[in-house]
């Protein structure tokens, strides 16, 4: 039931943590993280609280500077590690989390099967991960474009890939997101508290709309047509 993503200079783990954990008041029964280390996505996920991520994370930590998380309030799929976000496709080249509900995930679920995809968990959110790959076109946008087509739903979507490993990308339709927009790094979050303490500078993205974040850049889109959005930032001028 919260996003968070970061992409910049510091490693990602602890700030992508500290932010799920100022999700915290929201609900949830399972979290976890993508991390993309320069070479592939690592992902640490759990059932239960964020304590339970953290102790893997103490063991097996994972290193990088771009990165996305999710606390989940189950819809599709009980809570179980397997059902928690992240999900990932065959590769590990996407890792996507969710917030919302993907109304006709039954037929992309069948329809991809019968094309060879596995599916690991049986929430409707790992449809948008097999969904990707089979889509992927050498360009993140139009991959997402083309994805968004076959969507129907409510849904705020964070995603990392290898294919294009400087970027982060939101999707909102139906379930907020806003972008915050820092010094040599950027933020997704569900919320402006959870990243209030790295920047003031914000983007409430609106339905309909996606954002591409480099370190040191913020690109809004129109999701259909891919226009640019010309928005300024709003600062933030109120304390927690
Ligand atoms: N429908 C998704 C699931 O059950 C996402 C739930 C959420 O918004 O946390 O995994």
């Amino acid at each position: 039931c919260g996003i968070i993503g970061y992409i910049g200079t510091k490693e990602s783990q602890n700030i992508l943590t500290n932010g799920l954990g100022k999700l915290e008041y929201r609900g949830y029964d399972s979290v976890g993280i993508a991390v993309y280390n320069g070479e592939s996505i690592g992902v640490r996920k759990a059932e239960g609280r964020l304590q339970n991520l953290e102790d893997q994370l103490g063991t097996s930590p994972l290193t990088g500077t771009v990165g996305i998380g999710h606390t989940r309030w189950a819809t599709h799929g009980a809570p179980s590690d397997a059902n928690s976000h992240p999900h990932t496709d065959k590769d590990q080249d996407f890792a996507v989390v969710h917030n919302g509900i993907i109304e006709n995930y039954l037929d992309l679920k069948a329809e991809l099967k019968d094309l060879g995809y596995v599916f690991k968990s049986e929430t409707d959110s790992e449809v948008v991960a097999h969904l990707f790959t089979h889509l992927y076109d050498d360009d993140m946008i139009s991959t997402i474009q083309q994805a968004i087509k076959r969507i129907d739903g409510a849904y705020a979507l964070a995603i990392v890939t290898k294919h294009e490993p400087g970027k982060v990308f939101a999707v909102r339709q139906s379930s907020p997101l806003i972008i915050g927009a820092g010094e040599n790094e950027n933020f997704i979050s569900s919320d402006i508290p959870a990243i209030l303490e790295h920047t003031r500078n914000m983007h409430i993205l609106e339905d309909g709309e996606m954002a591409v974040l480099t370190k040191d850049h913020v690109s809004l889109l129109e999701t259909v047509t891919g226009n640019p959005i010309t928005r300024d930032f709003f600062v933030v001028d109120w304390d927690m």
